[in-house]
């Protein structure tokens, strides 16, 4: 099997709130944990949940902006925790982000142009011409017209901003891009034209994305996989189709049962869900879900359950729908099942 170009295995982040100079005990946040999952070249993973789930936390790991309280994350087989100075310069290079907000993360003093070359005068010296070229260029790939590169990001829109935020990402020509909630402040035709975009420029560039959203219309439109989480664990991992046409733990179901439809003849099913996500300062024993799980049996208050590879190349961990008594098959594996292209819609 080929070494996958993302592999993340046992990833785990708490976070400390406060100090415990008293000898106090001190909370802890447990916003990610034993997280495992691995990306493709060329593919997109989606990672969805209600806001607090962790996911944004995961995007911070993978961009080494918060160092894990344990776990590891590999690029091309190499574990990103142990690089120092050079080699984690250039794993940069193959990593970017985009934000959620196209205005906080642009610079608003520098114009278009500064902005998408910024990255690249840490790595090579350009002269003017070929800076110049270089932002017409990328520029044209995000549907932006070169004469954009002299304008502020205040004299831009909030779609050409992202689609700046964009090819500021693709300068150093990156094999994974890591999106945070990239469209969520667009409005829905914006967001629809930027997602267009992602799909056209891995298309064209090979590009695997990481794409974390709350919106499942819009995870539907863009994944190849997708990734569920709760209260800081994946709950279920599966196959885009396979997800949507078949969920399996009683979360997914219930949130693709939530998830708005626009078609008023479709009949939505009704899948009851009850009570607020529990804090994860102190989750639940067990299944962190089972307060609000209308199938929980006694083993969910006591056991965690594991992922358990199913035959349809899904990962599930709940002891009703996906039951195992053994010790669970290696989920990783079973989640990195081949993948097929989307086409442009
Ligand atoms: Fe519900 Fe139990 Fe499955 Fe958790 S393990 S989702 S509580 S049935």
């Amino acid at each position: 099997m080929n070494t996958p170009l993302l592999k993340v295995e046992n990833l785990t982040k708490h976070f400390r709130l406060g100090t415990d100079f008293l000898k106090k005990a001190v909370p802890i946040v447990r916003a990610v944990e034993d997280v495992s999952f691995s990306v493709e070249p060329g593919e997109t993973l989606c990672i969805v949940g209600e806001s607090g789930c962790g996911k944004s936390t995961i995007a911070r790991l993978l961009m080494r902006i918060v160092e894990p309280t344990c776990g590891r994350v590999m690029i091309d087989g190499t574990d990103i925790a142990g690089l120092k100075k050079q080699p984690l310069r250039e794993w940069r290079r193959r990593m970017q982000m985009v934000f959620q907000d196209p205005y906080s993360s642009l610079n608003p003093r520098l114009t278009a142009g500064q902005i998408i070359t910024e990255p690249v005068d840490n790595f090579e010296r350009l002269n003017r011409q070929d800076r110049e070229a270089l932002a017409a260029d990328l520029l044209r790939k995000v549907g932006m017209s070169p004469e954009m590169m002299h304008r502020l990001p205040s004299e831009l829109s909030g779609g050409q901003r992202q689609r700046l935020g964009i090819a500021r990402a693709l300068a150093l020509k990156p094999s994974l891009i890591v999106a945070d909630e990239a469209v969520s402040a667009l409005d829905v035709s914006v967001q629809a034209q930027i997602l267009n975009l992602l799909v056209d420029l891995q298309q064209q560039m090979g590009i695997a994305y990481v794409f974390i959203s709350h919106d499942l219309s819009v995870v539907q439109h863009i994944a190849h996989r997708v990734a569920v989480m709760y209260l800081g664990r994946i709950v279920e991992l599966a196959p885009c189709e396979v997800l949507f046409a078949r969920p399996t733990h009683p979360y997914t179901e219930a949130l693709i049962a939530a998830a708005p439809v626009p078609d008023p003849a479709r009949v939505r099913l009704e899948v009851p869900i009850e009570g607020e996500v529990p804090s994860p300062i102190n989750p639940p024993r067990g299944c962190a879900f089972h307060p609000r799980c209308p199938l929980a049996v006694e083993r969910c208050r006591t056991v965690v359950p594991p992922l358990v590879p199913m035959a349809d190349g899904r990962v599930v961990a709940c002891h009703v729908r996906a039951p195992s008594m053994d010790v669970p098959a290696d989920p990783i594996a079973a989640a990195a099942a081949p993948f097929t292209h989307i086409s442009q819609p």
